[in-house]
């Protein structure tokens, strides 16, 4: 028999390095899903439809939300983005583990609407070392970076919304840290009692 999956949800600020710790972290633990969001912005160069995002028109997400199939959904920097319910529940239902990388609205969604999900917050060490990351990316204006220093500091404060924290001082350490979390969730009492009772029987 196996336990249903954890539905993990990583947040951070824009810049703190949550795609490379996810990609680490999917190399230490091979068998997590990635939950594939839709959204309404503009797929990058190099994005897949289906892969990377669901890339839907505004209204055909309008209709998506009017049909109750998103977990959650929040406009970030002018787009919408959104995790369907529907392929979500099954691949935990089936037993997977599934990752979905969340602003802090969406976090918040979830801690209500699925308060078993395991939510983990991102943060770098200082925020001098975030602008620092920021300006290195360059994908930012001094408007653009002024904008996503100042959505950190009001997002710092929405940690009660997560029950971990992982600073990241360094990529490798912080998806390790994250591995560790989710192989304790794994064994947590109250995700393995129907395993237990099945021993019982
Ligand atoms: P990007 O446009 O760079 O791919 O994503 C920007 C940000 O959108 C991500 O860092 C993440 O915080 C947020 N995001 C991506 N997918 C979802 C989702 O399904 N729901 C919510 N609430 N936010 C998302």
């Amino acid at each position: 028999m196996k336990s249903k999956g954890l539905f993990i949800v990583i947040s951070g600020p824009s810049g703190v390095g949550k795609g490379t710790i996810i990609e680490r972290l999917r190399k230490i633990l091979p068998d997590v899903r990635k939950s594939v969001s839709v959204t309404t912005r503009e797929p990058r160069e190099g994005e897949r439809d289906g892969q990377h995002y669901y890339f839907r028109t505004l209204t055909e997400y309008q209709q998506m939300i009017a049909d109750g199939q998103f977990l959650e959904t929040a406009e970030v920097y002018t787009n919408f983005y959104g995790t369907p319910k529907d392929i979500l529940f099954k691949q935990l239902k089936d037993g997977h583990d599934v990752i979905g990388e969340l602003d802090t609205l969406g976090a918040r969604q979830v801690k209500k609407s699925y308060p078993e999900s395991v939510r983990i917050y991102v943060l770098p060490p200082n925020l001098d070392e975030l602008e620092r990351r920021l300006k290195a990316r360059g994908t930012e204006d001094e408007d653009g970076l002024k904008r996503r220093i100042g959505a950190a500091r009001r997002e710092l404060d929405e940690y009660r919304t997560y029950n971990y924290v992982v600073f990241n001082d360094d990529p490798e350490k912080a998806a390790e840290r994250i591995a560790k979390i989710v192989e304790a969730e794994r064994c947590a009492v109250a995700r393995n009692q129907d395993i237990i009772k099945g021993l019982l029987r």
